[in-house]
Parts: structure tokens; sequence; C-alpha cells
């Protein structure tokens, strides 16, 4: 683990202060140690906003609004690209410090989590900020003869609050389509990986922002809830677990500020008859198990025909052989540990509880874990009924569960089945049937034949437990923009 220790040396950012309008402010709040979940190190002990702080932030972002909001989406644009070149030349000070605090193993982490959310998605977001959504709906002449136009204008603050897995792309789905709009931004990553959002702040600062524009605060739940009930506050963005998602509606409420809710899933990769699994066994073995399953779209819930059910359990034999869990930094590893031990021994729990609801390990990685380091060995577990606990929730984890079905119409079932709808996988050699199963899972996202990516252009979010609301693309800008129809009589 020594690259860890040496790399740590110069990436922690330059201040540990929050970014309150053109202020670096010391925080007020409480204090607590961000870990190295690989090495239990504490990496920095970083102090979060006090409530008066969060008031300031709010404050500030409203105070920087009108102005934002008037300039021309090409100025706004000007300045998302100017951001985006000063991520880009950060990458390698970004990199280290999301494989240091998430966990995230530097070969997914160096695409994945920095050049994909920038190259990608900021620069998306930096483009769209250009276009002109008026609609001319023409004449209408009802009871007087008229015009109309429908005009789009940016809500005004909003409060982003992220989950800890992909700190700096949650960021960017949020900032970057809120700031095109041309709204104004105070974001808030998880308390367990705060260090990368508290880079992007002197990153802001660098790129020059506007100031207030873009606040950066930290905190716990408390200051969470500070916000997103905050009367200054017009929306809320949240990522994270459902249930926290279901308080942060709760809170908005209040000021009835809107809400995007981006929770978790438990999404399904449904294998149907006549599929070769010889060939794509090792594949999505590889792919939930990717950021050690810690991704909300991890696709942990295998559907397999009956009729390939054992090939598929020995052709995936050897992805368990592939797996490799443990350092980071080391570029074979693909697994990751946990982020917290709390998390660890949730994730081992649903494990034995699964043994205790009668289904077993059908396949695992049993080599030894490193010493320090919230790991856990991945595992696939079966013989369980639908309704256990492991085949039903969120485990976000290296841990996954197959299920056998005997027809298409049960496959189809058996994948609605949850009350999460956030992604599927169907794999199919027949397009027109993979594409009617595709139009019956309900999910967000479908993919046909692996794939798997978030374009920028294309909108992310689930149905049910699994959230409200889209990010991304035309749909992820428009969560920041009120509609105005404006009539003239002719
Ligand atoms: P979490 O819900 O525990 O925490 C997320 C954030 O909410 C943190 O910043 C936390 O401080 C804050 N928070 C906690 N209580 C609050 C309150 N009462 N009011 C306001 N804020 C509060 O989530 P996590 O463990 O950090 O992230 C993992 C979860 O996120 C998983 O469920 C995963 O599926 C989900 N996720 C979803 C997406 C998506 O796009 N759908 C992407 C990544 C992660």
């Amino acid at each position: 683990m020594t690259a860890v220790a040496e790399v740590q040396q110069d990436w922690v950012p330059s201040t540990r202060t929050l970014l309150i309008g053109d202020t670096d402010a010391s925080p007020q709040g409480e204090t607590w140690d961000v870990y190295n979940p690989a090495t239990e190190d504490v990496l920095a002990t970083v102090g979060g906003a006090s409530s008066s702080q969060v008031d300031a932030a709010v404050a500030a972002a409203r105070k920087a609004f009108p102005a934002w909001a008037a300039l021309s989406g090409a100025e706004r644009s000007k300045y998302l690209h100017r951001f985006a070149d000063v991520l880009e030349k950060a990458a390698d000070r970004l990199l280290p410090s999301i494989v240091n605090e998430v966990g995230c193993p530097v070969s997914l982490a160096s695409y994945l989590q920095v050049k994909m959310a920038v190259d990608e998605h900021l620069r998306w977001a930096a483009e769209a900020a250009k276009t002109d959504r008026t609609i001319h709906l023409g004449e209408y002449d009802k009871p007087v003869p008229t015009m109309s136009d429908v005009v789009h204008q940016p809500v005004g603050v909003v409060a982003a609050i992220t989950g800890y897995n992909y700190p700096l792309n949650l960021a960017i789905f949020k900032f970057g389509a809120a700031l095109a709009a041309g709204c104004t931004v105070v974001l808030l990553p998880s308390p367990r990986t705060p260090l990368t959002t508290l880079f992007l702040g002197d990153l802001i600062k660098e790129a020059g922002l506007p100031p207030g524009v873009m606040n950066v605060i930290v905190g716990g739940a408390d200051v969470g809830q500070q916000l997103s009930s905050h009367p200054g506050v017009d929306r809320v963005s949240f990522t994270g677990s459902d249930g926290v998602g279901a308080k942060i509606m709760e809170q908005a409420a209040a000021n009835l500020a809107g809400v995007t809710l981006e929770l978790g899933g438990k999404s399904p990769s449904i294998v149907l008859e006549g599929v070769d699994v010889e060939k794509i066994a090792v594949e999505m073995h590889l792919r939930w198990a990717r950021n050690g399953g810690q991704g909300c779209a991890a696709l942990a819930r295998l559907l397999v025909h009956d009729s390939v059910y054992d090939q598929f359990l020995e052709a995936g034999a050897s992805a368990f052989d592939q797996m490799v869990v443990g350092d980071p930094w080391d570029p074979a590893t693909n697994i990751g540990p946990m982020i917290r031990p709390d998390h660890q021994a949730r994730v081992n729990g649903f494990v034995d509880g699964a043994i205790d609801d009668g289904g077993r390990k059908l396949l695992e990685v049993t080599k030894p874990l490193p010493e320090k380091g919230w790991f856990v060995n991945p595992v696939l577990l079966g013989d369980l009924p639908h309704s256990a606990r492991a085949v039903q929730q969120e485990i976000f984890g290296p841990v996954a569960v197959i299920v056998p079905f005997k027809d298409t119409e049960e496959a189809i079932r058996l994948a609605n089945d949850t009350a999460y709808g956030l992604a599927a996988n169907v794999w199919c050699d027949d397009p027109i049937e993979a594409r009617r199963v595709a139009e019956q899972v309900r999910a967000g996202t479908v993919w046909i034949n692996g794939g798997g990516a978030m374009r920028p252009d294309a909108p992310f979010g689930g149905y049910g437990r699994s959230g409200v609301g889209r990010e991304l693309g035309e749909w992820g800008m428009k969560e920041y923009l009120e509609v105005k129809h404006i009539q003239w009589r002719i």
C-alpha cells in the first residue's frame, strides 16, 4: 500500500475551507475524520458548516443569481468550458483524491470518475447552455386573436446534495446542468467523501466563476437537513439512498421547493433463452462488481433462463478468478473496499442473512483479504425465494443474487417485482423480442446486450423508489428550468 501513502502527500486540498460567495470560510461546525477505506488511515480532519454558514451560503447563491441568470447562454457556456479546462488540468490531483477517499480502483476511476465526468458530462452541459428552448406556438383566436411563446427560465438557487460513491460525477451531473440553466448552486457532498468536493472549491476560484454562483459547504445529516429545508432554496437535487430521499422530499415540501431524487436500485440483468452465456457471463459478473458493487445501477440481480442456468454458473466461475480485491492503486485491482466498517458489516450481514433464508453461495472469491481496509470478498448468492431480503434490497457491495425463470413472461414479472426501477439489462439475440422486453421492464434505463453507458445526452433516473425526475440530457436541464407562457394580443 505504499503507493497510497506516497500520493497522499500532495493531493489533499490546499485549503480545507468552505467556499461561501467570494470567501474561503473557516468551518465553524462539527469536525470529523475522513478515512482511506483501503488502509483505515485518517486522510484529513474536516470541519463542517455551522447553521449560520449554511444561511450565508444560500444568501451568497441568492445574491449571485440575478446576474448569472441574466447572462446569455453563450456567456455561461464559456464559463463552464473554462471550468472544464481547469478540471482537466487538475485531473492528476482529482484522481488521487477520489481513489484515496472512495477506495475506487485506479483502473476504473481514471476514466469513469474523472475523464468521463469532465470530458463528456461537463462539456455537454457547457454546450447545452447555448440552446434556445423558446417554443413559438403561433396564433390562437379565442376569445381574441393572440400569439404565444413558451420560454424557459432558471428556477433559482439549487441545493445539490451528493452520495459518497462517485463524488465528482454526481456533483457535475447536478451543477453542470444547474449552472448551464442559469441557476446558482450550494453543493454539499457526503461527509464520508468530502475531500474531492472541497478541492473543487479551490478549482472554482481558479476557473474564475463569479463569486456565489457555486458555493461548497460540508457537513452531516443536520447540515443536509437545514439546506434542503432552507426557505432560500428553490430546488433540491439529491443523490443518495431512498430512505434519505424520502426525508429530503418532506424537508423540501416545507417551502414547496421542487426535488430531483436520484436514488438506489436493485437492477436486473435478464438472460433470455437461447443466449450464448459463454460469451456474456464474465462481462456480467465484472459489471455488477464494478466499484465493489457500490454503484446505483449495479446489475446485481441476475435473472437467468432455466435452460442456460447451469452453463451460466460454470461460465461465470472464471470471472470470479479475475476479481482482484485489494489496494486500489494496484492497476490489477478491480474490487476496492467498502466505504466504512459499518457498511462492510451490513454487506456481510446480507450474505449471512441469505444463508439463514436457505440460500447458498454459488460462486465466491476465497482469497485472504488484506489485513487492513474494509474489504469484502465477492459472492454470488442463489437458491433464494424472490421475497428474500438479499433479492429485494439494495446491498451496495460485491454481492449479487441469481434467480432462474421458466419463460420470458416470468422474467418480466420477476424483473418488476421490486420497489425499485433504476436500470436493467436484457440479453437476447432477437432484436424485436429484446425491444419488447425492454419496454415491459419498469426502469429508467434499459440496456440491451450490455453497453451500460450513461450518455450525457440521455436521461438517467428511476421509477418507483429509485427516484423522482431525471438527470442528464435535456431532461436533466428541464429540472432546473421554469416554464413561462407569454401571450400577446395581435
Ligand atoms: P445517503 O443517502 O446515506 O447520503 C447521501 C447524502 O445525504 C449525504 O451527503 C448525507 O450527508 C445526506 N443526508 C443524510 N441525511 C440527510 C437529511 N435528513 N437531509 C438532507 N441530507 C441528508 O447515501 P450514500 O450512502 O452516500 O450513497 C449511496 C446511495 O446513493 C445508494 O442507495 C445508491 O444507490 C445511491 N446512488 C444513486 C445514484 C443515482 O444516480 N440514482 C447515484 C449514486 C448513488
